[in-house]
């Protein structure tokens, strides 16, 4: 599997690099028109990512089931045992690794559609593990939200595409407007790990339905201290909410 030049993320948004972005996305669009039915990562012919790529993704080993971090045996992870985690379960798919980390940046800042494509169907894939599972469904499905100004520049929310892939496979609402970014915030990317904590604290609110004993599953491409789904499970806790689970692509 070759890396795939095309991934390569749009740095920094001037508003020449968001037009190139949206250029190079109308790009990809026609190409996936022309050549529907290729693996978006090596082009065999299939879905949007074959077998092969699959199985190439770096794995979780024997991830925490609270944090998913990952640990040599199957356990809790000290962390969780220390402290009451704040998830009751959280869900990634894979490690935060070549080539998926590349797929998620080109993504989240190019908005590039092949990767859109492998993302959604890396989504379905992780959602169709918790149906595998046999435990509990959630009742109701929320993508963490974006600031509405961060929201006018990228132009979409990546985890509410993929939160919307998610509930499909589950079967189980989406809420897209409930969960809302009350503070715009620093890109958590260059900070510690309680810097981030500081950082998304106070950052959202509830604006939606009751939540009282609701089962809830909060999506995101990728958790890294795992302080923005802490914070978010603090304020679903609040409204009521009886479980809070995540569910990310990936784990960094
Ligand atoms: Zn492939
Ligand atoms: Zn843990």
């Amino acid at each position: 599997m070759a890396p795939d030049p095309s991934l390569r993320p749009v740095s920094r948004r001037s508003p020449a690099a968001r037009l190139r972005a949206r250029a190079a996305a109308c790009v990809d669009w026609l190409g996936e028109a022309l050549y529907p039915g290729q693996c978006g990562l090596c082009l065999a012919p299939g879905p949007a990512i074959c077998a092969d790529c699959r199985a190439d993704l770096a794995p979780l080993e024997h991830p925490c089931p609270t944090c998913a971090l990952p640990l040599p045996v199957a356990g809790v992870c000290p962390a969780c045992i220390r402290r009451a985690p704040v998830l009751d379960a959280l869900h990634a798919g894979w490690a935060y690794a070549w080539p998926l980390d590349q797929l998620i940046l080109a993504y989240k800042h190019g908005a590039n559609a092949r990767a859109e494509r492998i993302l959604a169907a890396l989504a379905e894939q992780v959602a169709g593990r918790l149906v595998g599972e046999n435990g509990d469904l959630p009742d109701l499905v929320l993508p963490v939200p974006l600031h509405g100004r961060r929201l006018r520049e990228r132009g979409f929310n990546q985890s509410d595409y993929l939160a919307r892939r998610v509930a499909g496979v589950l079967d189980v609402p989406l809420d897209t407007r409930g969960l809302r970014r009350i503070r715009a915030t620093e890109s958590q990317q260059a900070l510690g790990r309680k810097a981030r904590r500081r950082n998304v604290h106070g950052a959202f609110a509830w604006d939606g339905s009751s939540l009282a004993g609701q089962h809830v599953l909060v999506v995101d491409d990728v958790a890294t201290t795992g302080a923005t789904l802490a914070a978010l499970a603090e304020v679903l806790r609040r409204e009521g909410a009886a479980r809070v689970e995540g569910l990310v692509l990936a784990r960094a």
